[in-house]
């Protein structure tokens, strides 16, 4: 089975509505329309109705970076699944570590999310991964075993398809330090086989993404282990050059097992 890359860049909270629209603009003229990989982009809410609008008719898609965990109400600030959608999204960041860690978000919160969004056919990214602490008192594979399994709770082996996992070391996002492409690949292994005992043989089509400093000197690399499926970019995602570049890697395509 060989999955088809995914490059995806959060911009956080980066970004005017006019830089957003010259970014994408910039990215897709950089990359054209790759048919072997596939280009997202996650602007701030504010942006991205307009950053989709930009996006019209070139390769690049665009994401939301979170959505509320109901259908619509009382939610003062917060925006619903539906109106992600509706402003253009196919894919939505769930479950963050930022959002985990600032938010308060629990696993079953990204849980309701990550069903929800697959209601609304929305792809979901669940990011999952370990920090710093949590590594070095050897907890790595407990945390990211829990985010996953829990993240998916309730998910049918067809739901799971398309889902997308984003491994991403705390430790290792906006530091600069990446984790090693043998460290990356450890865990994606892991979080295959887990996919695996939890959902059968639709785990070979799930996407797992990389995260955590990427940058276009080591992308390469990462992308040439085999359970590396493409990338969750921050910094790097924000100068379109550069992730241009991260874009348009160079290892072969996952290939056919
Ligand atoms: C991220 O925020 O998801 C991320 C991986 O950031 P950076 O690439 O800047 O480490």
């Amino acid at each position: 089975m060989s999955r088809k890359p995914l490059m995806a860049g959060n911009w956080k909270m980066h970004k005017t509505i006019a830089e957003s629209v010259d970014l994408v603009k910039k990215l897709a003229s950089l990359t054209g329309a790759p048919t072997d990989r596939e280009i997202l982009v996650c602007p701030p809410f504010t942006a991205l109705a307009a950053a989709a609008q930009a996006a019209k008719g070139t390769a690049v898609q665009v994401g939301g970076q979170n959505m509320n965990d109901n259908l619509q109400g009382a939610f003062t600030g917060e925006v619903a699944p539906g109106m992600v959608k509706d402003a253009g999204a196919t894919h939505v960041i769930l479950g963050h570590s930022e959002r985990r860690q600032f938010y308060g978000e629990t696993d079953a919160l990204i849980n309701k999310k990550v069903r929800l969004a697959l209601e609304q056919a929305l792809t979901p990214i669940l990011c999952v991964g370990e920090t710093l602490a949590e590594r070095d008192s050897a907890k790595t594979f407990a945390v990211v075993e829990r985010h996953l399994t829990e993240g998916l709770k309730g998910l049918s082996a067809s739901d799971v398809a398309r889902v997308v996992i984003a491994y991403e070391p705390v430790w290792a996002i906006g530091t600069g330090k990446t984790a090693t492409p043998e460290q990356a690949q450890e865990i994606h292994g892991f979080i295959r086989r887990k996919l695996e005992a939890l959902f059968g043989s639709a785990a070979e089509k799930v996407r797992v993404l990389y995260g955590g400093s990427v940058k276009p000197d080591n992308v390469d690399a990462l992308m040439a282990q085999p359970d590396i499926d493409g990338g969750l970019v921050g910094g790097a995602s924000l100068k379109a050059e550069d992730f241009a570049r991260i874009v348009l890697f160079q290892a072969a395509p996952t290939p056919a097992r």
